[in-house]
């Protein structure tokens, strides 16, 4: 079969990949934690079931703007002045099929080919693939775990060039829980400012941060940085709403004008009754600071565990729910007499033998490390690190 050259320039999703295999195991009878999808194990909040219920009973279920509803439409520009003081229109605002889908739909309006983007590297997985179909070209720019995972400044600075069209930006950050300093958002707000670039924020971990850290958007910083900027949210992790395929985007007219006129050709509207019950969730958000704390929980536990293993080390994460341990101790040693070579072999190994299914850093740009989402009950994670700790003490 000959397929279209662009289906070759992109990847799979490595954390849709790997876990779908370790649910297909499951379901034949294996046993494995997985660690590998990042979904909050919550559920749904109960106003939304009900207001989902009553909508598809009330008839709700016909065509409705391609951008979304006025309900929803009108939940988000609330909500996003709540959260975080900033104004913006219904105009400048389109609902999609996920985040995900909010950024694909930006990254097919806003480059072209050859343009460059800036990516923080480790990133989430689907940033570079979704620039690559675009045709233009991801330009990564280190975060080193000696700087919480910050990005290096200098780094940037060196790789702004006449081609760079975009930053992307990602506080809380997947994978590595970083929480972006306010003078490291300050410094790329004010690159992007004068040296003409976009900045594609996505803000989805927005609500799940620790220790005091507090979330600061670009869009706070000023109307030069929000003229710029498209936010990008949803309601899959504060809200546990994954399978609802609910995202969003906020920024200036033209551009999410061009967003809805791709949205026209390719999906339309996102599900009719779900955004009417999506916009009763948005009004109520008073259970995200008790969710954040049991995330807290659960990441003291993990990190705790991880660090006293020897050959891990990880960086206590300041946000988001996974956690990103070095593995180098562990690479180059043997398993039943075959020797792990990569962050890949190692997931496989650790999925078919210690019943542990970990993403594996490559996939994030980060060959070393493993990826844990920690969105699960506590016992689960302790079971799993117990498990862990078992398979490390067979390494020889
Ligand atoms: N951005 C980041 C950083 C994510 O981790 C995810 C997780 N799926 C998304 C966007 C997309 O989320 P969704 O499409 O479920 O809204
Ligand atoms: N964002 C989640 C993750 O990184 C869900 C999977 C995905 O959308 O790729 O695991």
């Amino acid at each position: 079969m000959k397929l279209a050259r662009r289906m070759d320039s992109f990847e799979e999703s490595a954390t849709m990949e790997v876990a779908g295999r370790i649910t297909a195991l499951n379901a034949k009878g294996k046993d494995i934690i997985s660690f590998a999808a990042g979904e909050p194990d919550f559920d749904v909040p109960e106003p939304a079931k009900e207001a989902a219920i009553k909508a598809i009973r009330e008839g709700k279920n016909k065509y409705a703007p391609v951008a979304g509803n006025d309900q929803i439409k009108t939940a988000i520009v609330e909500f996003t002045s709540r959260q975080l003081g900033v104004d913006y229109a219904k105009s400048q605002c389109i609902v999609s099929m996920g985040a995900k889908h909010s950024l694909y739909n930006i990254s097919q309006v806003l480059f072209d080919e050859w343009d460059e983007v800036i990516i923080f590297s480790p990133y989430w997985v689907t940033y570079p693939s979704q620039v690559l179909l675009a045709g233009a070209k991801p330009v990564f720019v280190n975060c080193r775990p000696e700087n919480g995972f910050n990005p290096d400044m200098d780094e940037l600075k060196s790789k702004i060039t006449s081609a760079t069209k975009a930053i992307i930006l990602n506080s809380p950050c997947n994978p590595t829980g970083a929480v972006y300093s306010n003078e490291t958002i300050r410094k790329i707000a004010d690159i992007a400012v004068n040296d003409d670039i976009y900045l594609i924020s996505d803000e989805i971990y927005d609500a799940i941060v620790y220790d005091g850290h507090k979330h600061l958007s670009p869009v706070q910083l000023g109307a030069d940085v929000k003229d710029r900027t498209i936010l990008v949210n949803g309601m899959s992790k504060s809200f546990s709403m994954t399978g609802w395929r609910l995202g969003h985007a906020l920024g200036p007219e033209p551009i999410i004008k061009a967003m809805v006129k791709l949205q026209s050709q390719s999906t339309s509207n996102p599900v009719t009754p779900l955004m009417l019950a999506a916009a009763e969730a948005l009004k109520d958000t008073a259970f995200f600071a008790t969710r954040a704390s049991e995330f807290k929980k659960r990441r003291d536990i993990i990190v705790g565990a991880l660090n006293s293993m020897d050959g891990i080390s990880c960086v206590v994460p300041k946000g988001a729910f996974y956690a990103f341990p070095n593995f180098n101790g562990w690479l180059g040693k043997k398993f039943d007499g075959e020797v792990i070579r990569d962050s890949a072999q190692l997931a496989n190994v650790l999925i078919d033998h210690a019943g542990v299914g970990p993403v594996p850093g490559v996939a994030f740009g980060a060959e070393g490390y493993l990826r844990f989402s920690y969105a699960m009950a506590t016992e689960r994670i302790e079971e799993g690190m117990r498990r862990l700790k078992a398979f490390g003490e067979r390494l020889a």
